[in-house]
């Protein structure tokens, strides 16, 4: 058995309405065992934090760990071509480049004091990044098909349980767990999604997918107007509207569950509220992105109460800042209802950690600081201009920190993130070397660079 270490800080964060002063936790074989005022120490290892706040592993909802070596690539633009535009540059990119990318992307999580992520990935090479890492979470493989004139579903299906089965082996031994990802109510047709979600059933694999995200998949879904209609009917693509929202769409279709997590939500009806709290299923809130692509601001009040934050990927948010995207929740969503009760400081640090793990269906593992635990921590260091002075830790927490002040990240009891390890910032991942990733991310960065317009 590992000797116990006690990690001590000036404020312990064990969930955001509970939080000890001069105390520590104390962790053993990955898991925490107590936390409590601070003792002497006699002959246990202890981490000096000092002037920080321990708090939980930060639990990011919603990422693209393939796609951040496309950060700025493409950049106010607005939403489809974006979307063509990135799939065309990214077509560049070669398999270690991929996963050159979701290294850097795991390396900003990891450094941004994320233990726990929500990612969806075409290639499967975030799982290996993640993993590298030291990141926990759900990894859910991507699936697309909207032309019933290409792959067949079994076809699809059988493709997907290939990459699925690569990725059961990549997360084995890890506190990553894989699940599925038909992409989009417009990118993947009725009977694929139907037999997605009778995939992932039978398999018992959680979902994820992009739902109710802009107007224009809105009106495809109930009307069959608009701009991706249109780009449907450019393809000869015979998609008939269900004449319903996305979330009674996705429900039709046998998507929605318990074990389903729905990403953005911006287009979401009165209706869906209802829909969605019987089903059981759980939002991704990602609010940079949304307000970064034109979509709007999703209506928190009609999300429920099973909703996680999620930055989505750098190219639609720049960043994987978990602090960022918890202070612009709450600034979007107080301009937008021009009301302060909408949600404050606590709430979206809750939303940002234990609500995260609650909508990835792993709230018993990770999320709070409580013995029995997974070791899955980090400490904001308070010691910078802006953070100081720091009255209140929530309140400092989302309206003056940022990722930059995260000095130290330890998911399931292992340092995945050290400020102090490096003088460098490739030398901070104790385990990992990241130069040599930053110059296969730069190679790849080339040929994103030089890719041109066929
Ligand atoms: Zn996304």
């Amino acid at each position: 058995m590992a000797d116990a270490v006690v990690w001590r800080a000036e404020v312990v964060l064990i969930e955001p309405g509970t939080q000890l002063h001069d105390a520590e936790v104390v962790t053993q074989n990955g898991v925490i065992l107590e936390v409590r005022q601070r003792r002497a120490s006699g002959n246990d290892v202890v981490r000096e934090l000092g002037s920080a706040i321990l708090m939980p592993g930060l639990v990011n909802v919603h990422t693209h760990l393939d796609y951040t070596v496309m950060r700025g690539a493409v950049e106010d633009v607005a939403f489809f071509p974006w979307i063509r535009e990135l799939t065309a540059r990214s077509a560049v990119l070669t398999p270690d480049d991929w996963l050159a990318s979701a290294v850097w992307g795991a390396a900003e999580c990891a450094a941004g004091g994320v233990t726990t992520i929500g990612d969806c990935t075409p290639t499967g090479r975030a799982a290996e990044a993640a993993a590298m890492l030291g990141l926990g979470g759900v990894i859910f493989q991507e699936l697309f098909g909207i032309d019933p004139a290409g792959q067949s579903v079994a076809e699809s299906i059988s493709e997907l349980e290939q990459k699925l089965h690569s990725m059961r082996s990549i997360c084995a031994g890890t506190p990553l767990q894989p699940g599925i990802s038909p992409h989009s109510p417009y990118t993947v047709r009725t009977d694929l999604l139907q037999a997605a979600a009778r995939y992932a059933h039978n398999n018992d694999l959680p979902i994820c997918i992009h739902a109710a995200e802009s107007l224009p998949e809105s009106q495809l879904v109930r009307n069959g107007i608009g701009e991706i209609a249109e780009s449907l009917r450019r393809r000869s693509i015979n998609w008939k509207p269900p004449g319903l929202t996305t979330v009674q769409y996705l429900d039709e279709c046998g998507l929605l569950g318990e074990r389903t997590l729905l990403v953005h939500g911006v287009q979401t009806a009165a209706g869906d509220l209802l829909t969605t709290q019987q089903s059981g299923s759980a939002w991704a809130h990602c609010p940079r992105s949304n307000a970064k692509l034109g979509n709007g601001v999703a209506p928190l009040g009609l999300l429920g109460d099973r909703v996680g934050l999620g930055t989505d990927s750098a190219v639609s948010s720049n960043t994987l800042d978990m602090f960022e995207e918890m202070r612009f929740a709450v600034y979007m969503q107080r301009a937008s209802r021009r009301q302060i009760e909408t949600i404050g400081a606590r709430k979206i640090v809750s939303m940002a950690t234990e609500g995260g793990a609650g909508a990835l269906n792993i709230a018993t593992r990770t999320g709070r600081l409580e013995p029995g635990s997974s070791a899955d921590m980090c400490a904001v260091s308070l010691n910078s201009i802006s953070c100081q002075p720091a009255y209140d830790s929530c309140g400092a927490l989302v309206y003056s920190c940022g990722a930059r002040d995260v000095m130290l990240t330890v998911s399931g009891g292992r340092v995945i993130y050290d400020m102090a390890a490096g003088s460098g910032p490739f030398e901070r991942f104790p385990g990992v070397d990241l130069l040599p990733w930053f110059r296969k991310l730069k190679g790849a960065e080339a040929r994103v660079r030089e890719w041109t317009s066929p």
